[in-house]
């Protein structure tokens, strides 16, 4: 039995998560559960999982909380160290890592720290922090699984081969809400067009970051770390459907490719499952009816995220955690109609060029650049 720590439990990502448990009571078991503010929603989970833990990671809204609309056995918490130490305690060996944003980085080391399995959707803390998480899981012997489908049909296809036979990876992008669209199109663009994805249901954060891209672009410097590679092995292509998840190439020319409909309670399993297959949550393609797979090169131009994702991979060092600040603001104020479309990922590429450069910093140094970077972003005029 895994005894889980869903950290970002009111989520997207959460609610996937959520229903997998759900799908096999025998083998998990939900230990403790967070949110940051949603303590109705967080309420509701507990009496239906009923975990030890239930999690509000905003400390200031202690007051507002009705603790009684807990049940008896859960025990409420509150702010970011009860995140921290229930990811780095010993009553549960699994945390699912569902927090949106750098906000999920503390947690994240914590449980790799205490080496514990960690089913990873939280991408920005590998962008921030890629190169002390995977020292940190490395010296402690905990499992990193990849739960972003990309990424985890990547863990699934590289099983086909040696890790010195993988010539290249190459990440499938839906395109997002604006694929096949011209800058000039797109530049005046507003959250409501933006928000709509054509084939992901995702949270708003990761939802904006699949329209400019970025969203792919922390991909790259999420396979950067997890699997080890070099910026110019890792390559993207656009593929609509969102069936192919990616692709691995190996030395002989072989590429290997992981395809299911998109739903990521898939990917979400089998971090929880693997080394084991489970049985399905989810449906598979069905080839009675027509299925048709297209794949196109990606328009950098109309879309320069990308560029910034490649260049971080490259650099590394401070580079990472400064994009993800910036990118984080910026897509907040572009939610709140302060910025346009395009100020987003320029800004970025400002702060980018603007920061002290730092080839190996440590988490502190990592911490104050995040933190300039917000502020940075916040106070950034067009
Ligand atoms: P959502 O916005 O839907 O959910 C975010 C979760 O994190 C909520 O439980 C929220 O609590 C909590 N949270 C928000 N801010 C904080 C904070 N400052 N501190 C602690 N907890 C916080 O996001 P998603 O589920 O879409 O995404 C989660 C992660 O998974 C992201 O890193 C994303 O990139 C990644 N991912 C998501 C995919 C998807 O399909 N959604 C696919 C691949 C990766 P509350 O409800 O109280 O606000
Ligand atoms: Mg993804």
């Amino acid at each position: 039995m895994r005894q889980i720590a869903l950290l970002g439990a009111t989520g997207s990502i959460g609610t996937s998560c959520l229903d997998v448990v759900r799908a096999h009571p025998d083998r998990l078991r939900l230990q403790a559960v967070s949110a940051h503010r949603d303590w109705k929603k967080l309420a509701e989970i507990c009496h239906e999982f009923q975990p030890e833990i239930a999690i509000l990671s905003e400390e200031s809204i202690r007051s507002e909380v009705d603790e009684s609309s807990f049940p008896a056995g859960t025990q409420v918490q509150y702010g970011a160290e009860a995140l921290e130490q229930t990811a780095g305690g010993s009553d549960n060996d699994t945390v699912v890592a569902a927090i949106v944003g750098a906000a999920g980085l503390i947690s994240s080391l914590a449980a790799a720290r205490a080496g514990k399995r960690i089913a990873l959707a939280n991408k920005e803390t590998l962008v921030v922090a890629g190169g002390l998480i995977m020292q940190a899981a490395a010296e402690s012997g905990c499992e990193l699984i990849p739960v972003d489908s990309e990424h985890s049909a990547i863990f699934q296809a590289l099983q086909s081969g040696r890790a010195n036979e993988v010539r290249k990876i190459i990440l499938t992008s839906s395109g997002g809400p604006f694929r096949g669209k011209t800058a000039a199109e797109i530049e005046n663009a507003g959250p409501d067009l933006a928000l709509k994805h054509p084939t992901w249901s995702m949270g708003p954060k990761i939802t904006i970051d699949s329209a400019t891209m970025m969203n792919k672009a922390l991909e790259i410097i999420e396979a950067r770390w997890l699997f080890n590679l070099q910026a110019d092995q890792i390559g993207v292509v656009v593929h609509p459907q969102s069936i192919v998840h990616s692709l691995v190439e190996f030395m002989d020319g072989s590429q290997i490719a992981q395809l299911s409909p998109p739903d990521m309670r898939l990917p979400i399993q089998y971090a929880l499952s693997y080394p084991e297959r489970w049985e399905a949550v989810t449906e598979s393609c069905d080839y009675q009816k027509p299925l048709r797979l297209d794949f196109f090169p990606p328009d950098l131009e109309t879309f320069p995220a990308l560029g910034l994702g490649f260049e971080v991979a490259r650099r590394g060092g401070t580079t990472g955690a400064v994009l993800n600040a910036a990118n984080e603001i910026a897509v907040s104020r572009y939610l709140r109609r302060e910025i346009s479309f395009y100020d987003m990922t320029g800004v970025c590429r400002e702060l980018l060029e603007k920061h002290t450069y730092h080839p190996a910093p440590s988490l502190e140094e990592l911490t104050a650049l995040d933190q300039w970077a917000r502020k940075e972003t916040n106070l950034w005029q067009p």
